[in-house]
Parts: structure tokens; C-alpha cells; sequence
């Protein structure tokens, strides 16, 4: 018997903003062939656009792209994803898988805009992050409903093109990739800009103490990215007894930095709940 591979399954995208384009970049740069891509956009320019740089089918229609695609995702903004995915139930086929990036837009008011008389496709709710538009974002997954096969590892493949991907069990527990990824890089601004102004407090001026800042943020991650050794090794290294970076740990651990920064993550996570 001759083995014969699986076609490639086509995603279509609804709504081709900045997420959304770049995943595509981010697909194509993975391999994706431009043909298993397609976009619907109300805005001519951004249309335009994507047929220039990637020779992409694009339609205003989303029902167009529904028809074209294996896997839809739905990458407007959250305002406008209930009329959106009430208009496309009818068109959405139960074979299908869609993905919804909207925080706060929780499965079952998905499942019930998406349901049809043939049925609800399978439904995945992605939360990435911001540093996912230059291919280093951080991504959770979780599958609402029954999912195939396809649809799980075609969405896996959509967000692991710019980043990292986390599957989740609990929808629940996508509050909690909030907390810890989505306003995260907020987080981290919050303490450059701080060390910026510490810098500057200190006597350097605000562009080198903030290039500082900023490259040493960066250096951090990689060291912690790039190497097996575990985050606390890397830092008890790094931490000579009795040292200048011994000190200024004892003073942030006295200012109990862990209890402040559960405090922020928990307020993120009551918020998540209280917008869904
Ligand atoms: P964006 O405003 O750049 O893109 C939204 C696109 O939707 C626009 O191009 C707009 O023309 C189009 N659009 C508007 N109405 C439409 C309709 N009726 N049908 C089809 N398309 C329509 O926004 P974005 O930053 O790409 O965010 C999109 C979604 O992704 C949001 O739900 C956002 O919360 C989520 N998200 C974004 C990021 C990010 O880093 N940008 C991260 C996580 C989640």
C-alpha cells in the first residue's frame, strides 16, 4: 500500500491586524506555504498588503475564508467578536476547528455564538502575548470542546511560529497565563523603567541608565532561556556572599517582592474573571 500524507490543512484568519499578521509572517517564515493561508479584512489597505508581501488570498468577506479554511481564527478585537461569530455560525462547519485570541471572551458564549443546526466546531481559546509580534511570545492553549486531531496541532503549529506554547487542561487556568504571561511584559517594563530611574538617581544619565537596564533584562532572559540550569542556580551564581548583588536582593526581599508581585498577579487574574 502507498503511504500518502495528510494535505496540509488551510487556516484562515478573520481579522488580519497586528496578531494576525503576524502569525502569518511568523507561519510562512516556519515554512508554511502562503496558499494554506488566507485572511478576511474589512480594510482595503491591509488586504492590500498581505496579497503584496505574500501573494495571500484575502477576502472582506469572512464567510469567504470560512468556506476556505481548516482552521479559522478569529483575530478581531473583543468588542466585535460576538457579531462576528454569530454571523459565521452558519457557515462554520462542524469539522472545522476555531480558535478565538480574545481575552475574556469565555468557551461557552463561544460555543454558544459558533453553534449551528449542523452542529459546533471544535473551539480553542489562545492567549498569547504581545512579545508574540516579533516571534517571542508565550502562548496558552486550551481546547473548549472536542477538538480533532488536526485542529490541535495546526493551532500548536500557528502560535509555536512566534513563541512558545503552553497546553492548558482547564480553561480556568487561563486566567492564570494571564497573570503570568499576557500583562506580563508589562511587568517587566515596570521594572526597567524602574531600574531606569534608579539609575538615574544614582547619577547616570536616563538613556545609558535605561540601555542598561534594557540589555541586561534581555542577557537575563537569554541566560535563563538558553541554558538548562535552573532559574535559582543562575541567580545563587550571580550572588556572592556578603557581595553588592547579596545586598541589594536582602533589600528587595525585605521589601517582601514575592508577596508584591502575587498581589499584582492575583489582581490580574480577579480582573480577567470579573471582564469575562
Ligand atoms: P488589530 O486592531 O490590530 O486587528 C483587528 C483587525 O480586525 C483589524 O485589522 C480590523 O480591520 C479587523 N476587523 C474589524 N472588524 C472586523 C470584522 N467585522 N470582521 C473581520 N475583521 C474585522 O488588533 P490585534 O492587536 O491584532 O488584536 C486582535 C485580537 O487579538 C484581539 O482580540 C486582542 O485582544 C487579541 N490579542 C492581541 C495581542 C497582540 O499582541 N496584539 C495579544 C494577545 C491577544
Amino acid at each position: 500500500m502507498i503511504a500518502t500524507n495528510p494535505p496540509t490543512p488551510r487556516i484562515g484568519f478573520i481579522g488580519a491586524g497586528n496578531l494576525a499578521t503576524s502569525l502569518i509572517g511568523g507561519l510562512i517564515q516556519a515554512g508554511w506555504s502562503p496558499d494554506s493561508l488566507c485572511a478576511a479584512d474589512p480594510a482595503d489597505t491591509t488586504r492590500r498588503q498581505l496579497t503584496e508581501r505574500y501573494g495571500l488570498l484575502v477576502s472582506p468577506e469572512n464567510q469567504d475564508i470560512v468556506h476556505q479554511a481548516d482552521v479559522v481564527v478569529l483575530a478581531v478585537k473583543p468588542q466585535v467578536m460576538q457579531p462576528v461569530a454569530r454571523a459565521l455560525a452558519e457557515a462554520i462547519r462542524p469539522t472545522q476547528t476555531v480558535v478565538s485570541v480574545a481575552a475574556g471572551i469565555e468557551g461557552p458564549a463561544l460555543s454558544r455564538w459558533l453553534a449551528s443546526t449542523l452542529g459546533t466546531p471544535g473551539i480553542i481559546r489562545a492567549m498569547p502575548n504581545t512579545p508574540a509580534l516579533l516571534g517571542a511570545g508565550a502562548t496558552g492553549l486550551v481546547a473548549v470542546n472536542a477538538v480533532s486531531e488536526m485542529g490541535r496541532s495546526t493551532t500548536e503549529s500557528i502560535f509555536a511560529a512566534v513563541g512558545t506554547v503552553e497546553w492548558l487542561e482547564r480553561e480556568a487556568d487561563l486566567n492564570a497565563v494571564i497573570a503570568v504571561a499576557g500583562s506580563a511584559p508589562a511587568y517587566f517594563f515596570a521594572f526597567i523603567e524602574a531600574l531606569t530611574r534608579g539609575g538615574t538617581n544614582l547619577g547616570l544619565p536616563q538613556t545609558m541608565a535605561e540601555r542598561l537596564a534594557i540589555q541586561t533584562a534581555l542577557g537575563a532572559a537569554r541566560m535563563a532561556s538558553e541554558t538548562d540550569v535552573p532559574v535559582q542556580t543562575l541567580r545563587e551564581r550571580v550572588t556572592s556572599p556578603g557581595g553588592t548583588t547579596a545586598e541589594a536582593l536582602k533589600a528587595l526581599q525585605a521589601g517582601d517582592l514575592d508577596a508584591l508581585v502575587r498581589k499584582a498577579m492575583q489582581a490580574a487574574v480577579d480582573r480577567a474573571g470579573a471582564m469575562a
